[in-house]
């Protein structure tokens, strides 16, 4: 009896001691294959973007990612290999669960303010004889330049008269200068201005009925083929256009008059690694490239549509009836940055607009907002890197003409074109979010659209990865 009761014992003794171990190493099993996992996930993640970072030229970026690589590979290496110690275990699983914690957190939607500025009722439209470019062209338009500071706006003289004195762009004399690339962009911004009589015209004499949603999906066809990177549709109202025109001086001071109901807003992209070089030559070459590709898209689309009977204008670079960028939030490309320029959910403010005003009624598109009000509050990098101090650093923007925006000083910014010869663009060059359209950055800018916290910790790796100023390079 007593020899049977050990025999039991024993025999359940050994059973659970093989069931423990078989449960332990069973665990250890799992615990190896999501090691596995978790440090091939990170590793792959790393390897792209150290890929990424080289391809883009980034080199100190490409080699944090190559660091973080090697120190992720040893890291799960280490809990595979060493988790027969109980410390060591206990540090993975916390490790483990850190990583979870991370992930859900990453997840969240969650922005503790708005992340739009909201417009009050009632816009008032802007002046285009207040615009920068209209002002220094008063230079050489004696009559209007009298009016404008005699009536208009007396206080203004002193500042635009240090203005004009300074060379145009493209003229020999500005610090960044260049015999043979300068006269380049003054090509294609003359080409432009001769492109004009190709922006309006007659539509045929019949309109010809077509289907709202069916026209609409041919443009959205038609614009990438034609070189377009993505192309909104929103409403137009009359505080959309300008009051007045400001830039041509055959109809400086007259009201603008534009009847149109719908607006096709194009958008171009501009080469990332052009930008990286603002505020040298080869950024305002770049500019002025897409600017011509942006206005090639909206004369043929206008074009397109006048073909159908329907009156139609294109709007390009210096022959525009309406500021373009808020037009485009409407028509659900992006949002407005502290700079003051379109940030594009793909390609940030790295691109040039152009737009097809018809009256045409098509669908609108709806407004985007992936939280870039909230990223502009604490990343300030084009305020910082901004060499007139043009852009504001205030936490809030101001409300001007009933939309709250971060105003631009335009006269410094525009003087310090005058002198260097360039569109400067270093406001864009530093944007976290000009980066290539790559998988990579796709995926960082899916991130930082979730929450808060996803963008301030992407914010101190941007500045780790890029640096927070920038570097001096070399013209051509
Ligand atoms: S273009 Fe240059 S000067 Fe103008 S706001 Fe941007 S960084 Fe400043
Ligand atoms: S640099 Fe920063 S603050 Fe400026 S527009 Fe880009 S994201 Fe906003």
């Amino acid at each position: 009896m007593i020899l049977n009761f050990i025999l039991i014992f024993t025999f359940i003794s050994c059973s659970c001691f093989a069931c423990f171990y078989a449960i332990k190493k069973a665990m250890l099993t799992i615990l190896t294959a999501i090691n596995l996992v978790v440090g091939t996930a990170i590793a792959l993640l790393a390897l792209l973007a150290t890929v990424s970072s080289f391809h883009e030229n980034q080199r100190r970026a490409g080699y944090i990612s190559l660091l973080g690589f090697f120190f992720n590979c040893l890291f799960w290496t280490a809990f595979i290999l060493l988790q027969s110690y109980p410390l060591i275990r206990a540090v993975n699983l916390l490790a483990l669960a850190g990583l979870l914690v991370f992930a859900l957190v990453s997840w969240l939607r969650f922005f503790p303010r708005p992340t739009s500025f909201q417009a009050a009722t009632k816009i008032t439209p802007y002046d285009e004889r207040d615009h920068m470019f209209s002002r220094n062209a008063l230079k050489f338009d004696e009559e209007h330049k009298k009016i404008y500071y005699d009536q208009l706006h007396p206080e203004l003289r002193q500042i635009d008269a240090a203005i004009h004195a300074r060379p145009e762009l493209g003229e020999p004399g500005a610090t960044f200068y260049h015999p043979y690339y300068s006269p380049a962009f003054v090509a294609a911004f003359s080409f432009l201005s001769r492109l004009k009589p190709l922006t309006a015209g007659n539509p045929a004499q019949e309109k010809t009925k077509v289907d709202p949603h069916q026209m609409k999906a041919a443009i959205r066809k038609l614009a990438p083929y034609y070189g377009a990177a993505d192309v909104g549709f929103t409403r137009l109202e009359k505080h959309h256009f300008y009051s007045h025109h400001g830039r041509n001086p055959e109809q400086w001071g007259k009201p603008v008059e534009c009847h149109h109901q719908t607006a096709i807003v194009i958008v171009v992209p501009m080469k990332v690694s052009a930008m990286k070089k603002a505020p040298l030559v080869q950024a305002i070459n770049e500019s002025a490239r897409s600017y011509t590709e942006a206005a090639k898209v909206a004369c043929v689309l206008a074009e397109y549509l006048r073909h159908f009977g329907y009156d139609s204008r294109a709007h390009t670079d210096g022959n525009y009836l309406a500021p373009l960028v808020p037009i485009a939030t409407e028509a659900g490309l992006g949002e407005v940055g502290r700079m003051g320029l379109l940030i594009h959910p793909r390609l940030g403010p790295c691109l040039r607009i152009s737009m097809v005003s018809t009256e045409l009624e098509l669908p609108p598109d709806k407004k985007k907002e992936f939280g870039v009000a909230n990223f502009c509050r604490i990343c300030l990098k084009c305020a910082e890197n901004c060499p007139t101090r043009s852009i504001s650093f205030d936490d809030q923007p101001a409300v001007d003409r009933g939309v709250a925006h971060w105003k631009i000083i335009q006269e410094k910014c525009f003087a310090f074109w005058k002198s260097i010869g360039t569109d400067c663009g270093l406001c864009i060059s530093v944007c976290p979010y000009t980066k290539e359209d790559n998988l990579f950055h796709r995926l960082v800018r899916r991130y930082i659209s979730r929450n808060a916290w996803n963008q301030r910790l992407a914010l101190f790796f941007d500045d780790l990865f890029y640096g927070r100023r920038v570097k001096a390079k070399k013209n051509y």
